[in-house]
């Protein structure tokens, strides 16, 4: 496994690999979330690049940058078991060269959803994406279902830039408790990721509710119900029940038809985003 540390060694190393390159984008703090991505790629693909890029204009202020964790070389090694051909390890002034003023946006839809809570997350997740396409030119690139809305922002963007490239979804991996795999878990203590499996547990009432034909206000109160009985501590700071063409939210009284629970939680300091698909 050969790796890059800068943008000039990627260009002299990207033409040895073939035309039929898998690349998944990671910020690194590397779990079996990502080794999902990177087993697919590996499946699909003749060659795989995993890039790791603490990416800062996704962060807004106050959030975790400084503390976002950097285990670089075992992350190396995981991609070494994984297969993976290049790593491809940027450093901030190669994707951000002084006096960058270029952005991409993706708006409306960057703003809805985990977008209003986080107001430049997607806009800093399409410009580096964006980047990231154009530096290593792959056939396909693996985004997991975990962060479903910047899956759906993704493809949007894929097709408004004229991208040649195939986006490929992977479904969420999860802990044995059901808990999603995050980087942000290692924040976390062995007890705590125990309870936040929880999260996963409300998500399942709520989709037995829309099983039984529920509206929109039962389903919601049923997640919320289930984690103030179980996980009283934590906060549920974004609940939405969005349309599977991410066009609108379902509310009231309206019967859900088919789309997503996306929630974002936050226990013990961690913002936690999981979600769960609603289709009979
Ligand atoms: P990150 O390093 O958190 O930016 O994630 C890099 C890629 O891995 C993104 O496409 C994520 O959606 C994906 N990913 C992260 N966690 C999981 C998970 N538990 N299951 C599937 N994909 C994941």
């Amino acid at each position: 496994m050969k790796v890059a540390r800068s943008l000039l060694e990627l260009r002299q190393m990207r033409p040895e690999l073939n035309q039929d390159l898998g690349f998944v984008p990671t910020m690194g703090a590397l779990h079996k979330g990502h080794q999902s991505l990177m087993a697919m790629a590996r499946e699909e693909c003749r060659a795989v690049l995993v890039s790791i890029f603490v990416n800062p204009t996704q962060f807004g202020p106050g959030e975790d940058l400084e503390a976002y964790p950097r285990p670089l070389e075992a992350d190396l090694e995981k991609c070494r078991q994984m297969g993976v051909d290049l790593v491809w390890v940027p450093q901030v002034e190669d994707l951000y060269p002084k006096g960058a003023q270029t952005a991409v946006v993706v708006e409306p839809l960057g703003q809805k959803w985990e977008g209003e809570s986080r107001p430049h997350h997607f806009r800093g997740v399409a410009t580096v994406v964006t980047k990231l396409l154009l530096a290593t030119r792959p056939q396909r690139a693996y985004f997991g279902e975990k962060d479903l809305q910047q899956l759906q922002l993704i493809r949007r963007l894929v097709q408004d830039l004229l991208f040649e490239v195939e986006v490929c979804g992977v479904p969420i991996a999860r802990a044995e408790n059901g808990l999603a795999l995050s980087s942000r878990n290692s924040y976390l203590s062995p007890e705590q990721r125990e309870q936040a499996g929880q999260i996963f547990q409300g998500l399942q009432a709520a989709l037995a509710a829309y099983k039984e034909g529920a509206t929109a206000d039962t389903i919601e109160a049923t997640f919320r119900g289930h984690l103030e009985q179980t996980l009283s501590e934590a906060e549920v700071e974004r609940l939405d029940l969005i349309t599977s063409d991410f066009g609108r939210n379902f509310r009231g009284e309206e019967l859900v038809e088919n789309g997503f629970l996306s929630v974002a939680v936050r226990y013990a300091g961690v913002r936690l985003i999981d979600q769960v698909e609603l289709c009979s």
